[in-house]
């Protein structure tokens, strides 16, 4: 038995991105330009209810206390909000949150609150129309706003909004996500760009680091907030004449690792130390039967004591990560 999951250089784990699908019906650039293309695995299927089940009881026995859903779009599985009821039996989890490309929010987000649900982020890049279809391939945008409204209709008092910050493309467009956020309860996320096996190009031609934003936010009298142990790796501001507040995260920011609170399943049941890390260490053969719980927490708390103190990005090392619907980001 396992209390807390840990590592060797002291860091614990109190946050578990279980990604439950590799299947995405975007086009983003930076992830699956050309959309989402099955592998040709023969015998791949994503992790089933019960599969689901037993990894989440397994790592909230070991102190997870928030889990975020993810993929490919989890949205697109069709059993999701029974996957939000079964993690929710887990009575100890403080947060389950989900992040989605939104395409689902207005039809079904009340269902997804009454099930369990108590966190969103969703993910938009551009308050331009034309600009959101052009980066996600998807002409949707009204409907990611609707659905936005819908989640603030059904009962969410916060919304997050994950918006990939790329030079050129958005990094000028500040002053309208903070026009958009003066009245609006939502903490918007400048995600720096990473660098994926499949987006060396668009990495050299579009990362820019989130210290440009930063510094045009303190200049501002924007103000640095302090972080909880489960919270997610953004550096927080607030301004005393907005609702919302904003969040950068900036994976390439010198340190950035030190902090770590985060494990990661992929949607074929392997346990992945890092982002950009590793091969994955399968956990499937032990997610069979609910005896097995003992077993799981053991191989993974063994795992753990193999991970690593930082990324390699910095080399330009991605590891294996060809993009980030894989293991869900
Ligand atoms: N489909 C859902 C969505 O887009 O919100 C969930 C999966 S997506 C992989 C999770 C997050 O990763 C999204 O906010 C997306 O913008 C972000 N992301 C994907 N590729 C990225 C990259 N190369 N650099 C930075 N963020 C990336
Ligand atoms: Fe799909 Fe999300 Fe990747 Fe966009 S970022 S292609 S919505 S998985």
């Amino acid at each position: 038995m396992v209390s807390q999951f840990t590592d060797s250089f002291d860091r614990s784990f109190y946050y578990l991105r279980l990604s439950i699908t590799d299947v995405c019906n975007f086009r983003c650039r930076y992830c699956l330009p050309d959309g989402y293309q099955p592998q040709g695995v023969a015998n791949k299927s994503f992790l089933s209810l019960d599969e689901i089940r037993r990894v989440t009881r397994a790592f909230v026995a070991a102190g997870t206390e928030k889990v975020r859903l993810t993929g490919g779009e989890p949205s697109l599985r069709r059993d999701f909000i029974d996957i939000i009821a079964a993690v929710r039996e887990n009575s100890a989890i403080r947060q389950l949150a989900v992040t989605t490309n939104g395409y689902r929010l207005a039809r079904d987000v009340a269902a997804w609150r009454d099930a369990g649900l108590t966190s969103i982020n969703v993910s938009v890049d551009s308050l331009d129309a034309r600009q959101f279809h052009a980066i996600t391939g998807q002409d949707k945008f009204q409907q990611v706003m609707s659905g936005i409204d819908a989640a603030f209709a059904a009962g969410f008092s916060k919304v997050k909004v994950n918006t990939v910050l790329m030079r050129n493309i958005n990094h000028n467009s500040l002053q309208t996500f903070l026009d958009w956020i003066r009245s609006r309860p939502i903490q918007l996320r400048f995600i720096e760009l990473m660098e994926t096996g499949d987006g060396g190009k668009l990495f050299r031609e579009h990362h820019i680091s989130g210290s440009v934003i930063r510094d045009r936010l303190l200049m501002q009298g924007w103000v640095s907030q302090p972080r909880g142990r489960s919270d997610g790796p953004a550096q927080v501001f607030r301004h005393p004449d907005y609702l919302g507040e904003i969040g950068l995260i900036m994976p390439y920011e010198k340190g950035f690792c030190a902090s770590c609170n985060r494990l990661r399943v992929s949607a074929t049941g392997k346990l992945h130390l890092c982002l950009f890390g590793d091969g994955g260490i399968s956990l499937r053969d032990l997610l069979a039967d609910d005896d097995q719980q003992d077993q799981l927490q053991a191989r993974i708390a063994a795992c753990l004591s193999t991970k690593k103190q930082t990324h390699f990005l910095h080399q330009g090392n991605t590891g294996i990560t060809q993009n980030l619907s894989y293991i869900g980001g």
